[in-house]
This record gives structure tokens, C-alpha cells and sequence, in this order.
């Protein structure tokens, strides 16, 4: 069983913020997000605490996946080199 925290997140895991005032897109960084609320707190908590950087108004959050960090996160652990 896993709970939806920051700490379980998955590799391929991504979060976006957009600004509703001047419409500033950023994609989030994960390991921030754990330095400020701690591996505990679950993503959606974490995603309602973001602000914009320059108006300081709560920003529209969504999560994405990528498929392509996911894979080769396996593909490092698989490789024979080192
Ligand atoms: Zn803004």
C-alpha cells in the first residue's frame, strides 16, 4: 500500500504550477517541495501551499508523468555497468 506523499513519489513523477494573475508556468521540483513540507507531507497538501514567486497568489497545480525518466531510472538499475 503507498500513500500519496512527496516522499513516495515516483521518478517519472512531475508537478506543474501556473500563475492565475500573470500566467507564469513553472514545473516544480519535487526535492523542494520535500526540503519545505518533509517526505510526509502528502503531494496534494504540498501542492496547495505553492505561490507564485512574483504576485504571491496560490497557483493552479496539476501533476504530469514522464514516461521516459521512469524508463530509464530502470534502466539504470539494470545496467551492468557501472
Ligand atoms: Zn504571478
Amino acid at each position: 500500500m503507498t500513500t500519496d506523499t512527496l516522499g513516495n513519489l515516483g521518478r517519472g513523477a512531475r508537478l506543474y504550477a501556473q500563475c492565475p494573475g500573470c500566467g507564469r508556468t513553472k514545473t516544480l521540483d519535487p526535492a523542494m517541495l520535500v526540503a519545505h513540507a518533509g517526505p510526509d507531507c502528502t503531494v496534494a497538501g504540498a501542492l496547495k501551499r505553492v505561490v507564485c514567486g512574483e504576485c504571491r497568489v496560490p497557483a493552479k497545480t496539476w501533476r504530469g508523468y514522464d514516461p521516459i525518466a521512469e524508463n530509464l531510472g530502470k534502466l539504470d538499475k539494470q545496467s551492468p555497468l557501472r
